[in-house]
């Protein structure tokens, strides 16, 4: 979905994935958990209806997303906790900058850490 498409569908809820912020794809994709070449073949989600990546959003701007079960964060390792924080929510960040960014190369999207490593492989 780049930010002039539209009509991709959430396979959780089957609502519209508007926004490139309210997409899961595109934030498991930023933060280096999709390839590039895979990113067109994945299935699209709102990252509210994949709450256990959405729950390690901690922004002002996103209303907490908490779960009961296994997953939740209450219950796992707090280093971890703190690790999926802080890199799921400069993600969530980095979303919301491209929205209003111009011209920016899909492999541009990724986090500074996460273009190096593509890079290198
Ligand atoms: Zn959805």
């Amino acid at each position: 979905m780049a930010k002039c498409e539209e009509g991709y569908l959430c396979s959780v809820c089957d609502g519209d994935v508007e926004h490139i912020h309210e997409s899961d794809l595109y934030l498991r994709y930023v933060i280096g958990q999709v390839d590039p070449e895979t990113l067109h073949t994945t299935r699209e989600r709102h990252i509210r209806c994949n709450p256990s990546l959405a729950q390690f959003i901690v922004d002002l701007d996103f209303e907490p997303v908490l779960i009961d079960g296994p997953f939740d964060k209450r219950q796992l390792d707090m280093d971890y906790v703190r690790e999926q924080e802080r890199l799921v929510t400069r993600g969530w960040r980095r979303l919301k900058e491209l929205a209003h960014l111009e011209g920016v190369s899909l492999l541009d999207y990724p986090l500074p850490e996460v273009r190096e490593r593509m890079r290198a492989s």
